[in-house]
């Protein structure tokens, strides 16, 4: 008779629980999934898929605005948001049932409830217990805000793809990923955005010239973008909205006032600390290159591990660990030159080094070339908007070390550039590389002129 009644019990159905449960059950495991809410997790559920659904709802906007330069004619459109919601939920209903479909099929058992490690070996969900030789723990992350008075009155994400109406005008606080999403997508459907942000510019971490080029672009679509200040309290006001009010004295009025200041790990109540599983200051789950926690057969996979917060890292994370247990194929998930998309308006596609970080490592000998320039349709729709492209380049080995787009298709056009970068191309490779024309992706092969930089020293003078 087995040891335990499952090879493998994953708590937390999203991406990566079930793309690691899923692989492993293909391989014959024995697995069993704990889900104590809908099964798609956070990116199915209540972040990318939805997102991007309200996004597309967005673009029509401007497809309106731009037709006219191409000879069409329409009447004022109308735009109803409880149709786009309910036709999003229904959408989101129909990928759940895929995903339990899919588990059901890889022979994985759904538990519903929520699980609690007992111990290393043992999980219990509504008092009845669940014995497993490895743990995966893939419990996802949550909206983190800070404490300051009146924050009970604000919305995250979860809320914000919900809403039953739209807001007239919103304040959405932070200068991550989610917040500029979603300026992109409140300003695209007509309401009055401000953004508050607490340092100079939006998305740190992201190549500085794709944020001063964000910000001018959104500015340039109406959004407003309060720098270098944050929010001391938040008030009902007396006409079912709500006053900002700002560190440096400002009050601001907005019907819904959206945080997007982060997320941090569900970890709590989980029963990590009693079998001895550390956690991070965050409360993150510590994992090493194996995805393996401080006990050894306890594992864990994407946001919960708090390091690259995506989808695509947890399921690649997640199916490395099904390879390495269950397939005898020992796999680790390389966390270098991961691709990402801001689904901002314009959006952004980004992968390998910035600017920044490049110099960081080696040095002034870095080359970088860049492309501004006025999309072709733009021409006929008269759109004052431009696009702007980057290549970071290690100036001695001639390796690409980045590439950053922000225009329209850039996360499109980006994830193919990745695969370059991820074989190592040099410059030389993309120069090489015949340009699809006309395109606004040719410009990446087509990049002649290095741009003429201060050497760092003499700037920091
Ligand atoms: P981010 O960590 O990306 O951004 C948080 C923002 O909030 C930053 O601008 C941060 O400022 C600011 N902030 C944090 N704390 C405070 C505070 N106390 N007061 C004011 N501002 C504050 O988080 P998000 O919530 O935008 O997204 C979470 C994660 O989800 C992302 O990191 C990403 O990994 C993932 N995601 C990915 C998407 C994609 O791939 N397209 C889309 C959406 C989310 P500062 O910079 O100063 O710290």
């Amino acid at each position: 008779m087995a040891r335990y009644d499952f090879d493998m019990i994953t708590l937390g159905a999203g991406s990566g629980g079930v793309a690691s449960s899923r692989r492993a059950g293909s391989y014959g495991a024995r697995v069993a999934i704990i889900e104590e809410s809908r099964i798609g997790g956070t990116c199915v559920l209540r972040g990318c898929v939805p997102k991007k659904l309200l996004v597309y709802g967005a673009q029509f906007a401007d497809a309106f605005e731009d037709c006219a330069g191409f000879g069409w004619s329409v009447a004022p459109p109308r735009f109803d948001w409880p149709a786009l919601i309910a036709a999003k939920n229904k959408e989101l209903d129909r990928l759940e049932g895929i995903y339990i479909n899919m588990l059901k099929n890889s022979g994985v058992e759904i538990i519903e409830g929520r699980g609690v490690i007992v111990d290393p070996h043992t999980i219990e969900v509504a008092g009845r217990h669940y014995t497993a030789e490895t743990i995966l723990i893939a419990t996802g992350g949550h909206p983190t805000v800070p404490d300051i008075p009146g924050i009970a009155h604000v919305i995250s994400s979860n809320e914000a793809l919900d809403l039953a109406a739209l807001p007239r005008k919103i304040v959405i606080v932070g200068g991550g990923y989610i917040a500029v999403e979603f300026a992109g997508i409140f300003r695209g459907f007509g309401c009055e955005v401000v953004e508050i942000i607490r340092r100079e510019e939006l998305l740190y971490g992201f190549d500085d010239d794709l944020r001063v080029f964000l910000a001018q672009e959104m500015r340039g679509r109406g959004i407003e973008i309060h720098t270098r200040t944050n929010v001391a309290r938040i008030e009902k006001d007396a006409r079912e909205g709500y006053s900002v009010f700002t560190a440096i004295g400002q009050e601001i009025s907005a019907d819904l006032v959206m945080y997007a200041t982060g997320r941090g790990p569900n970890t709590r109540g989980l029963g990590l600390k009693e079998v001895g599983v550390e956690t991070t200051e965050r409360g993150a789950v510590l994992v090493d290159e194996w995805q393996r926690s401080t006990v050894p057969n306890i594992y864990a996979v994407g946001d919960v591990t708090d390091r690259l917060n995506l989808t695509p890292v947890a399921i690649a994370e997640g199916r490395a660990i099904a390879e390495t247990l269950f397939n005898n194929n020992p796999m680790k998930m390389d966390h270098n030159d991961v691709p990402t998309a801001v689904f901002s308006n314009p959006p952004i596609g980004t992968v390998g080094l910035t600017e920044e970080a490049a110099r960081r490592q080696y040095g002034d000998d870095v080359d970088i070339y860049q492309a501004r320039f006025r999309p072709m349709k733009n021409t006929l729709s008269g759109r004052d908007e431009r696009t702007f492209m980057k290549l970071v380049v290690d100036g001695k080995s001639d390796r690409v070390l980045g590439c950053h787009m922000l225009g329209p298709d850039a996360p499109e056009i980006i994830q193919g550039l990745a695969i370059a970068v991820k074989c190592g191309a040099s410059k030389r490779m993309f120069d090489q590389t015949v340009g699809i024309h006309p395109s606004a992706a040719e410009e990446f092969v087509t990049m002649r002129d290095k741009t003429v930089r201060q050497p760092q020293k003499e700037a920091a003078e």
